[in-house]
Parts: C-alpha cells; sequence; structure tokens
C-alpha cells in the first residue's frame, strides 16, 4: 500500500478505527495514527451506551458476534422526575428490537475493533503516533506527527480527523463553537439489591439528570450530572454516605444500594464545529461534536459520522477530499447531528430547570410522552438510528 494514496485517520480510537476497517471492507487503503500504544485503551471500564443502529454497524464488520458476551442489553427505559409521579416507559418489543441499546466498556470495544484492524491488509496502524499538525493545500493535506521523538510527515488527498477533539487548534480553518455548561458528570459503578432486569433508567432532578445503565449480571454504571458545586463534594464523600444521597435522589426502584466503585468526574460541554469546509480534511466523532451524555448520543453519532464518510469515499463520484465531495459529507450529515446537539441540549435545559410552573409542566409532559405512541417511535427512531 502506497501511504499517498491512503486515507490517513488521525486518533484510533472506536470513531477512527471503525472508519478504517469500513474503508478496509470496500478495498479502500487507509493510515491510521494513534497517540497512544497499541492495546492502551483496552483497560479502559468507562460504559459507553450503543444503539441497535451502532449494533448493525458491528455487526456489519463482523465484531459483533465477539462483543456480543460482554454487552448488556437495554430492553427497557425507565424516564423519570423527582418530585412528580409522571414517568414514562420505552419497551425494545413495542419497536420489534431485540434491545433498545447495549452498554459495553470502552476498553472492549477498542480490544475486538483493534484485533480486526489487525487482521486487515488494508490498514496500517501506527501507534505512539502523535500528531503535532495537519495542514493543507489545493492538492492534499500535509500530517505531520512524531513516533520515539522523530518527526514524521505524509500527504494525502484526504485526512480524517478522529483524535476526541484534542488537536483541532493546530488546524487552520477549523473554528470550534463551545457551550460550558458549569456541569460536571460523576461517573462509577453501583452493585443494588434487586436485580436490574436489563432497564436503565434516566432521572431528572432539579440539579440536573443521571442514569443508571445495567452493566454485567448485577452492576449499574452511574452517570451523575449537576453544576459543579454540587458534584465536586460527592467524591469526597465515604462510600455509605456517598450511596445514602444517591438513594434519596433516585428512589427505591431497584431497592438499596450495596456498593460503589472508584468515582471520577469529568466536564460537560457541547460544542460543534462552524459549518465551513477545509479543503483535504474531515472531521469525525467526538473531535465533530461533544454532547452532553443525558441521551448517550455522542458516540452513537460518532459511528453514523464514518459511516456516512465511509460509504461516500467509497463511490468516489468526486474528487477525494475536494469541496464537492466536503460538502456533499456535510449535506449528509448536518441534520443528524444538529438534531442530536438540539436535543440533549434541551432535554438538559428542560429537566435541570427548577422555575416555578416548570416541574408541573415537566410532570405533565412526561405522562402526555407516555401515552402518545408517535412521539415515541419517534424517540426511540432516534435514539436508535438517528432518523
Ligand atoms: C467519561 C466519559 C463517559 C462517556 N460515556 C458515554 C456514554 O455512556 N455513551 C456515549 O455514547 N458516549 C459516552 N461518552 C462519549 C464517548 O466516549 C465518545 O463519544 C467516544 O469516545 C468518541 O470516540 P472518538 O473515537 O471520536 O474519540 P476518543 O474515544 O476520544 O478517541 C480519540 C483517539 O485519538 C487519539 N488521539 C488524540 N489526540 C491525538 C493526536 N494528536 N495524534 C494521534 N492520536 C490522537 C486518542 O489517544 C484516542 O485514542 C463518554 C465520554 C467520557 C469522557
Amino acid at each position: 500500500m502506497s501511504d499517498t494514496q491512503a486515507i490517513i485517520v488521525v486518533g484510533g480510537g472506536p470513531v477512527g478505527l471503525v472508519l478504517s476497517l469500513l474503508l478496509a471492507q470496500q478495498g479502500v487503503a487507509s493510515v491510521l495514527l494513534e497517540a497512544r500504544k497499541k492495546g492502551a485503551a483496552d483497560q479502559d471500564t468507562r460504559a459507553l451506551a450503543l444503539s441497535y443502529g451502532t449494533r448493525k454497524i458491528l455487526e456489519k464488520l463482523g465484531v459483533w458476534p465477539l462483543l456480543e458476551p460482554q454487552a448488556t442489553a437495554i430492553e427497557t427505559i425507565h424516564i423519570s422526575q423527582k418530585g412528580s409521579i409522571g414517568r414514562s416507559l420505552l419497551h425494545a418489543c413495542d419497536y420489534g428490537q431485540d434491545a433498545l441499546g447495549y452498554v459495553l466498556s470502552y476498553g472492549a470495544l477498542c480490544a475486538a475493533l483493534g484485533a480486526q484492524v489487525s487482521r486487515s491488509a488494508h490498514v496500517r496502524f501506527i501507534d505512539e503516533a502523535q500528531v503535532k499538525s495537519i495542514t493543507h493545500d489545493t492538492e492534499q493535506a500535509t500530517v505531520i506527527y512524531q513516533r520515539h521523538e522523530k518527526s514524521q510527515q505524509m500527504a494525502t488527498a484526504l485526512a480524517v480527523l478522529a483524535d476526541g477533539g484534542r488537536s483541532l487548534e493546530t488546524i487552520v480553518g477549523l473554528k470550534r463553537v463551545t457551550k460550558e455548561y458549569g456541569h460536571d458528570a460523576l461517573i462509577t459503578k453501583v452493585r443494588t439489591e434487586l436485580p436490574h432486569n436489563h432497564i436503565a433508567y434516566e432521572r431528572f432532578t432539579a440539579n440536573g439528570p443521571m442514569a443508571l445503565l445495567p452493566n454485567g449480571e448485577r452492576d449499574f454504571s452511574l452517570v451523575w450530572t449537576g453544576e459543579q458545586a454540587y458534584i465536586a463534594p460527592l467524591l469526597a464523600l465515604s462510600d455509605e454516605a456517598f450511596l445514602s444521597q444517591f438513594h434519596t435522589q433516585f428512589g427505591d426502584r431497584v431497592g438499596r444500594f450495596l456498593s460503589v466503585e472508584k468515582r471520577m468526574t469529568f466536564p460537560l460541554r457541547l460544542s460543534h464545529l462552524q459549518d465551513n469546509e477545509v479543503l483535504h480534511l474531515v472531521v469525525i466523532g467526538n473531535a465533530a461534536q461533544t454532547m452532553h451524555p443525558v441521551a448517550g448520543q455522542g458516540f452513537n453519532v460518532g459511528l453514523r459520522d464514518a459511516e456516512v464518510l465511509a460509504s461516500l469515499i467509497a463511490e468516489a463520484d468526486t474528487a477525494l477530499g475536494g469541496m464537492e465531495m466536503l460538502k456533499a459529507y456535510r449535506a449528509y450529515r448536518q441534520k443528524d447531528t444538529k438534531r442530536g446537539l438540539l436535543f440533549t441540549d434541551f432535554l438538559v435545559n428542560i429537566f435541570s430547570n427548577d422555575l416555578v410552573g416548570v416541574t408541573k409542566l415537566r410532570s405533565l409532559g412526561l405522562g402526555l410522552f407516555d401515552v402518545v405512541k408517535p412521539i415515541k417511535r419517534h424517540l426511540v427512531g432516534k435514539m436508535s438510528f438517528g432518523k
């Protein structure tokens, strides 16, 4: 494989790995540049919520059979609001699906995708390759990276940035719009008295939304979000005090909370790129858009970026990396991305707001949502396939 003909993918996270594999399936060569050592991500226990549509992409790549035994199916989603009797239930069987989604660790996903990449003759994976800059002219993009203290350079008709949003500042022409929520997400795993029965819980409180996702035989992954001043002290509490405080917010649906694993927090922001093209460059995954984790959309939107880009490249109706191709890509992805951003932002704003009257409206809204079938069907379609 000649590197100059290959597409260069910057970032071997799940979105970059999937893109290279989708391209390989269509006989298109790529070079994958990853800053970390091969296998470094495999131990990451962060729980990802995969949509049903994401499962379909992973099936197409042949990795789903490896992942299925490690994934926990979400068969029901229970949505509620603290201090209100309104609640809503979504059942997979009502929509002809085996599951509404799956919970899988980031590490397990990267390990399976990485193994598939190693077997592919169309992907050249270069680890410990820290990309320092991506520049472009009318002919090509030039990627400069550092490996083992040596600077190296590659040119390509199309560079794809999938670095999770960590080296954008180095690229002339790309502008990021960011909204800081001033909120943190606390993530951990908890064990409960009652089994999860494959139910995921989304609960909205005046301080912010929280989610309990079934993970493994007996555990839940917890994402608890709220203002930084509210979330930060939760890290310092003893396990017992933490679980008691969480129980007060969450209620009795899963019985008592028995144990909690290590807690970590990260800041929440919503960010996306401004609508403009940079010749010979496409940005996908978290590098293109970062969403609040409330609706578990971020990763799934990123995989759909990879899927659309791979088919556009394979069709090759237009010059690779040229303005026409870049505009076509934007046109395909714009609606899905914007809807994902607006939807998660709307949920955060409407459900984390304690103005007089809003609580009652939300309660009424949840009750109505529960009985109006077309709205539920629309939401499930959106969460599952981005449609
Ligand atoms: C704590 C946490 C919990 C989350 N929970 C969920 C969830 O429940 N559901 C969900 O859908 N999403 C969740 N997300 C978001 C999800 O992790 C991202 O959507 C997903 O990881 C995006 O994948 P990616 O491949 O675009 O980026 P990343 O996973 O960030 O991967 C980027 C890769 O690029 C590499 N890289 C970075 N800079 C360079 C460089 N200069 N040169 C070369 N390589 C580079 C990195 O080492 C990394 O391997 C969560 C995110 C966090 C932080």
